[in-house]
């Protein structure tokens, strides 16, 4: 690594943190160079346990951000020209207290939302939980995790009584024999994880994946299950028909640490592999390797992403593969269970810290009494006082300025006009509110439509905590000082409650003085972090929760003893397969679906902007099969135009075997004319409230050349 010369006889400093982008939370060091005016640069961190030095493109190119001239230094108001000014902290501020007393006056507390996000810290997540529930008093807070894990996240809690993405160290990955991945691409959207498939792999273990697409992961696979896009629910129960046929149950491990069997074994039987081949794509022979490979490994694993997640039976089919991993009882050993890829940066940490509409800090929950007791003591506000649940994250964004909806909202971290489903409704949405302020680093799609408009900290600007894919508690420590100008989202916080009348209960002075607190609010809740502090993360590579002391060694894997359920058993759950919200037929005839690429992350508004990322993938390009572009009379290289109920989009196409002639796939980093959720649909799952991002119908037309330019 080269170090820039320095003006100064001041040694650079070096500083570990952790990549600001996905849920690996690679570690890095970054180094500073005093009065250089450059920005710190990056390396990974060799000493970190999870990434063991790796990074992505991303994690590389990450300190371009910092020094970018696009990065937003004042606040902005919007004008009566319409226009968004530069604007002073307390003009802005002011304006944002008026209009929430001002909603709340008019229409009640309920007509104000607050949205957060899954890149927060655990503290700013806390703090928004708290500031809608204590300074707002609305029940409608929620966030883009939402989108993003809530069907793994409800599966788990259902099955095991605990949701913790990982319930394994990922050490734990070369221990598996058999590794089934479903609906993940993480050679792209984890780069580093890699290793510890290598690992897997040089020991002789077997990998399967299931994909509509034959990604990088796939072509990697001993194994490919090219599947219909959402049958991965059929798929699941007729691996477990298999099973019970073939006598490949592991039985003393369902009679004593599961309930609910009998009813989960009565529905897969009538999912015969016939019936499976049919509704998935996937040959009886193939069907019946997998269940055997699986069945009869010592050690495997199940790994879930965002295919069989972001349906609208995404729980269900979640559930269904927790089932079959139950069955043949491949869970609470090391090198064996079921976890979930998580994709955003602290998108576990996010969604238990109550920023989420149905809970409270430590994963408790808001309708249960014992739980409003204890966080309104903490708080120091009466039980009474705490809203009930609140609409999830597209039901809350759907309601802007509708009658009895959201007037005023408040977005912190998230780029709702490009991130949602039916993204053409919910920019409508948007422009129907009273008063829109968004804090973020950068004026991206959905603060260019607010009346306010903060300037936040960047992850190497600020303390705090994350909780990793893992479940594993890490410090972001502050690298340099923010630009002049530029506050953190706790502070915002702070001073709007403050100007709302509740400044006693939001004192704080620094992330850690928030993390204190936090500690007091979980302690004896399902993800208790009662035990850890910045110290004990600091000297311990970071801490897995539950931690409930200072004294407990923190846990990094679940389940060898106990599942969290009262009688500390797994349950089984009788799920079916059914029809996706929108299928395709004669007018719309093929499967939309969506996906990252590896350079760019979520909206893009970050990885948009950086130049190396930028140039490699400077606009969507929609995947097609070469029969489905004869069959359209596509002339390469060209483009076309996808249409579905809720939209139209152009894309540049991009020919490719690699996926099922009936399924065309874009990736969603890409806001305006090329965002591919004006093509996906909201359908919501009835338990996680995830709309179905994964399943759309579409059709799609040849642009001819002379159209193109147009
Ligand atoms: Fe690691 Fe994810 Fe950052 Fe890439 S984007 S460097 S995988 S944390």
């Amino acid at each position: 690594m080269s170090i820039a010369l320095t003006t100064t006889d001041v040694p650079p400093t070096v500083v570990r943190t952790h990549c600001p982008y996905c849920a690996f939370q690679c570690g890095t060091t970054l180094t500073v160079v005093h009065d250089s005016g450059l920005s710190p640069t990056i390396a990974g961190d060799d000493a970190f346990p999870v990434n063991n030095g790796r990074l992505c493109v991303k994690g590389w190119t990450a300190s371009e951000l910092l020094c970018h001239p696009d990065r937003l230094t004042t606040p902005l108001v919007r004008g009566p020209d319409d226009r968004l000014h530069p604007a002073t902290w307390k003009a802005a501020l002011d304006r944002i207290a008026d209009a929430f007393r001002r909603a709340r006056r008019e229409y009640g507390a309920d007509a104000i939302g607050l949205f957060g996000s899954g890149a927060l810290t655990n503290e700013k997540a806390y703090l928004l939980g708290k500031f809608a529930r204590v300074a707002v008093g609305t029940p409608h807070v929620d966030y883009n995790g939402r989108y993003c894990m809530s069907s793994a996240a409800a599966a788990g809690n259902k099955a095991f009584g605990i949701d913790r993405g990982l319930p394994f160290p990922v050490q734990d990955i070369p221990l598996a024999q058999v590794i089934l991945i479903i609906g993940s691409n993480p050679a792209d959207t984890l780069p580093p994880i890699a290793q510890w498939f290598e690992q897997q792999k040089a020991r002789g273990g077997r990998l399967i994946v299931a994909d509509p697409r034959r990604t990088p992961t796939a072509q990697s696979a001993d194994l490919f299950l090219q599947l219909t896009p959402g049958s991965d629910l059929a798929l699941a129960n007729g691996l477990l028909f298999i099973v019970i046929e073939e006598q490949l149950l592991n039985l003393p491990f369902i009679r004593s640490r599961t309930n609910g069997f009998d009813a989960a074994r009565r529905v897969a039987l009538t999912y015969h592999p016939g019936r499976v081949e049919q509704l998935t794509g996937i040959s009886e022979a193939t069907l019946r390797k997998t269940a055997r490979w699986l069945a009869t490994a010592d050690t495997a694993m199940i790994l879930t992403g965002r295919g069989p997640e972001q349906q609208s039976k995404g729980v269900d089919t979640v559930l269904a593969f927790i089932n079959f991993i139950l069955a043949i009882g491949q869970i609470g050993r090391p090198g064996s269970g079921y976890g979930c890829l998580t994709g955003q940066g602290n998108g576990q940490g996010g969604r238990e810290h109550g920023q989420k509409a149905d809970q409270l800090p430590g994963y408790r929950l808001i309708e249960v009494d014992a739980h409003r007791e204890h966080t309104a003591r903490v708080w120091g506000v009466d039980p009474a006082s705490l809203p009930r649940k609140g609409r999830s994250a597209y039901e809350l964004l759907d309601s802007l300025g509708q009658p009895g909806g959201i007037r005023s909202l408040l977005v912190m971290g998230s780029n709702v006009a490009v991130a949602s489903p039916h993204a053409g409704n919910i920019l409508q949405r948007l422009q129907a509110l009273d008063f829109l302020a968004v804090c973020d680093a950068f004026l991206n799609e959905t603060a260019a439509l607010a009346d306010v408009v903060l300037p936040v900290t960047q992850w190497a600007e600020e303390d705090g905590t994350l909780t990793n894919f893992e479940g594993r508690v890490i410090r972001r420590r502050q690298v340099q000082a923010p630009p002049d100008g530029v506050r953190s989202d706790w502070e915002i916080l702070c001073a709007l409650a403050e100007r709302l009348g509740y400044g006693d209960q939001f004192a704080f002075a620094s992330a850690e003085d928030i993390f204190a607190e936090l500690r007091v609010a979980t302690a004896g809740g399902i993800a208790d972090y009662a035990g850890i502090s910045y110290d004990r993360i600091d000297a311990e590579q970071g801490v897995f929760w539950p931690c409930p002391t200072a004294e407990h060694p923190g846990t990094p894997r679940l389940f060898e003893q106990q599942f969290y359920h009262a009688d500390e058993k797994a349950r089984f759950h009788a799920v079916e397969h059914r029809p996706a919200g929108e299928e395709p037929d004669a007018e719309y005839p093929i499967y939309f679906t969506t996906g990252r690429y590896a350079e760019h992350y979520n909206s893009g508004v970050q990885t948009r902007k950086v130049g190396r990322l930028r140039q490699a993938k400077p606009a969507p390009r929609l995947q097609l099969h070469p029969e489905l572009a004869d069959h359209i009379g596509l002339i390469e290289p060209g483009y076309v135009q996808v249409a579905s109920r809720r939209g139209v989009v152009m894309f540049e196409a991009e020919v490719t075997s690699t996926i099922r002639p009936d399924t065309v796939f874009a990736p969603f980093h890409y806001g305006g004319t090329a965002a591919a959720n004006v093509l996906t649909q909201a359908t919501l799952d009835p338990t996680s409230r995830m709309p179905e991002f994964k399943m759309a119908a579409v059709r799609v037309t040849a642009i001819p050349p002379t159209q193109e330019s147009r």
